[in-house]
């Protein structure tokens, strides 16, 4: 008996509206030269909510910077250039970490240096009075800075809303925390501001003034600053995990046709893949070693990616993908799982609803013993893979249950799941590899086991 699952993905479209607006594309003969400025929060394996976002993509954005030609600057020389009124070139972009979160030093800041960028950490000084587990010390910004590719600025004291505060008590936000950072030889030289929140009035921006500031940074959708940008307002905007790479590109103002053209098809698949697939490494010069990575991409239609997988033990699986922001989010694929006795699929028809990183299918019952996973591109589009995650979760589920990531109501079945045994299956298999251009990389590997939590 083979029961039939065709499973429709549907997501909550938080993100969609921002994906349907117009580009933002910058044109270099209208406009005056630009340089983009991004916020980043935490960078955590683990806490992939909110505002934090995972290693890998943090190196996925990081990649979309180097293959659209952007090199990274500090801020203060961003405010210096507004500040003289002459942004020299339209290469250059500003990577912020704010809030002093401790995977600016335990994750962004190694895998900037594989990709030899810097950045500025605006840190709100109470927080790191604290310290660890939730905010850097002063031992860790002072490490930061050691390093050579970071400058560390004041976020206030305790991140109020200064808008909402007296004369006073922003006054006192902004000597206090200035006044830690200098003492802790931090932020001596032309100090930057960077709201809390990204909100200010003239009031606040006036107070900034006349505490010492050279000048501040603002929250701005498109987080666009051009020489004629208010020294005391100069836009920044947020990268969170929930971006898909068109809107990726805009924020950083970068070409995704650009970047695609870079990417290098390094050679034809073989083995389990067929009809079509093959690897992409991203990198078009040779790699750098730490952060080689590959992916699968099919060029046609009908290309079938699949592998065999012994399942040790009856019961719920959940399953997920994951494509990179580089990966074409608007190719349909259909994901099929057969087994003695099931042939379950899910197709995304609604593939809007699909974003970068990894996207929570659903889930299903299997039993032991082999089974057969394939992913098929249903298209003309190039589709782009990067792994496929299977988790056994340790409560019986419901047949045909939905584990969508983004719908509140089945929070608590994510969380089920994110700590349960995994199995991840990388299609390309090439992440952070070591590997000289054009070596071949294996196709699959059982890249990652995670032990159940009790
Ligand atoms: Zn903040």
């Amino acid at each position: 008996m083979r029961a039939v699952l065709a499973l429709t993905i549907s997501f909550v479209a938080v993100w969609l509206t921002a994906c349907s607006s117009k580009p933002d594309a910058p044109s270099a003969s209208a406009r005056s030269n630009t340089t983009y400025v991004e916020i980043f929060h935490d960078v955590s394996p683990d806490k992939l909510n909110g505002l934090s976002i995972s290693p890998d993509y943090l190196r996925d954005v990081l990649r979309m910077i180097e293959l659209g030609g952007r090199k990274t600057i500090f801020a203060s020389l961003l405010a210096e250039w507004i500040k003289q009124g002459v942004i020299p070139d339209n290469d250059s972009i500003v990577l912020c970490f704010d809030d002093g979160e401790p995977g600016a030093l335990d994750y962004a800041e190694p895998i900037l240096r594989e990709f030899g960028m810097q950045a500025t950490a605006f840190v709100f000084t109470s927080g790191i009075d604290d310290g660890r587990p939730r905010h850097m010390g002063w031992d860790d910004l002072l490490q930061l800075v050691a390093r050579g590719a970071w400058e560390v600025h004041s976020h206030s004291h305790t991140h109020p809303i200064l808008y909402q505060q007296s004369d006073d008590a922003i006054r006192e936000e902004l000597i206090t925390s200035l006044d830690r950072l200098q003492r802790h030889d931090l932020a001596l030289y032309a100090p930057l501001f960077a709201y809390p929140s990204g909100t200010n009035d003239p009031r606040v921006q006036q107070a900034v003034r006349d505490a010492g500031y050279f000048a501040a940074f603002k929250a701005g959708p498109i987080p666009s600053a051009t020489s004629g940008a208010d020294l005391f307002a100069i836009p920044r905007n947020t990268i969170t995990q929930f971006y898909d790479q068109d809107l990726i590109c805009r924020k950083l103002g970068v070409d995704l046709k650009e970047i695609r053209k870079k990417l290098i098809i390094l050679e034809e698949s073989e083995g389990s893949f067929d009809g079509g697939w093959s690897q992409i490494q991203c990198t078009p010069d040779a790699p750098r070693g730490q952060h080689g990575k590959g992916y699968a991409a099919s060029k046609a239609g009908n290309a079938k990616w699949q592998v065999e997988i012994e399942i040790q033990e009856a019961g719920f699986y959940a399953i997920g993908i994951w494509l990179p922001p580089i990966g074409m989010k608007d190719a349909p694929f259909e994901l099929r799982i057969q087994q003695e006795g099931l042939d379950g699929s899910f197709k995304n028809e609604s593939l809007p609803g699909v974003r970068n990183g990894w996207n929570r299918l659903g889930g299903l019952d299997l039993n032991a013993g082999k089974l057969t996973l394939s992913i098929q591109s249903l298209g003309e589009q190039p589709l782009i893979l990067d792994a496929v995650r299977l988790m056994r979760t340790e409560e019986p589920r419901p047949r045909r249950r939905l584990l969508n990531n983004h719908n509140p109501a089945l929070r608590r079945t994510t969380r089920i799941v994110s700590s349960c045994r995994a199995a991840t299956f990388s299609i390309a298999a090439a992440r952070y590899l070591a590997a000289p251009s054009g070596s071949r990389y294996a196709f699959i590997t059982r890249s990652a086991i995670c032990e159940p939590s009790v």
